[in-house]
């Protein structure tokens, strides 16, 4: 069924509204582009909550933890409390410590990635290495390669390779993130996301720098973060959410628009401040198609 455009129609945001308890509402693309928030959202989330909706800010960027999210969103003048952010590095540390349980001795992680994940592992008491460590900042060596081979450069206590974007990856680092996986240990993904969207360009996303590491391994990773069910399952877990009275809100397809439908959620609603524009569902293969559609979050203001 072709989505309904809630822009300017006050009646179609009264109906729209009136369908959903709690809004799952993606961050970049949807609420703000980089460091700029968009005009009016402060007011549209005020709005939503003035109605008792409840608002959960779902976030692909394992970049920064939930504090640092915290910050962001309060530079942005819109309040929230940890307890209002879910983020893909948060979902992947939850999901290590209560769902792989993996026993003392093999339950390290390795980490390709940068602080969110550390920080949110720590809250979760999850040993790591990797990350931002600087030892891994340099050259792969002949020493490194022949170490890595016979083992004696490795963690034995590893137990998991996890894999989010990391702005230092480099040779040194996935050759370690593959012995680990040659040696058994599981490969979790917090995010797949092909393309970073910034300054209305794109870089590359978690997806395109573990690319390596998928293609060498011959594995691919179990994804947590969108549109991964598993983070469905931890949001709704965490929630206790009623699925039907639900509304995913997002500006991309692959990610936010799939998370919600493969979710079975009541709705999805497509912004179109983000990286996707209507074309996107409108083609016949299109890989998500969503049940709403407007110009921006805050044409619901509408409804004030
Ligand atoms: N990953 C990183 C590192 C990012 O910086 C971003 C956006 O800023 C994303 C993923 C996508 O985030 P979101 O799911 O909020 O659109
Ligand atoms: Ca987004």
């Amino acid at each position: 069924m072709a989505p309904t455009y809630l822009s300017n129609d006050r009646a179609a945001v009264d109906s729209f509204l009136d369908k959903f308890d709690v809004f799952l509402i993606d961050c970049d693309g949807v609420l703000w582009s980089g460091d700029h928030v968009y005009d009016g959202i402060p007011e549209t989330i005020a709005m939503l909550r003035a109605k008792g909706k409840r608002t959960v800010f779902v976030t692909n960027n394992s970049t920064k933890s939930r504090e640092e999210y915290l910050k962001k969103l309060s530079k942005l003048n819109i309040p929230a409390d940890a307890e209002d952010i879910f983020g893909s590095a948060y979902s992947s540390a939850v999901y290590i410590s209560r769902i792989l349980k993996l026993p003392q001795g093999k339950n390290k992680v390795f980490i390709l990635g940068e602080k969110g994940i550390e920080s949110e592992l720590d809250a979760e008491n999850v040993p790591h290495i990797g990350g931002t460590d600087p030892n891994f900042k340099r050259d792969i060596t002949d020493a490194d390669f022949k170490g890595l081979a016979d083992g004696s450069l490795l963690d034995p206590e590893v137990g998991v390779v996890l894999a989010g974007l990391d702005y230092h990856f480099n040779y040194l680092k996935v050759a370690h993130g593959l012995h680990y996986l040659k040696r058994g240990a599981k490969f979790l993904a917090t995010n797949t996301d092909s393309t970073l969207p910034m300054h209305h360009d794109f870089f590359l996303g978690a997806g395109s720098v573990m690319a390596p590491l998928v293609n060498a391994s011959g594995q691919k990773p179990l994804e947590l973060g969108k549109p991964s069910q598993a983070m469905m399952d931890a949001v709704e877990g965490k929630f206790q959410l009623n699925r039907q009275r639900t509304c995913m809100i997002g500006d991309r397809l692959n990610t936010d628009i799939k998370f919600g439908v493969d979710g079975k959620l009541g709705g999805t609603l497509h912004v179109l401040t983000g990286v996707d524009n209507k074309a996107a569902w409108e083609k016949e293969d299109a890989i998500a198609v969503p049940s709403f559609y407007a110009d921006t979050l805050s044409d619901l203001r509408i409804a004030e």
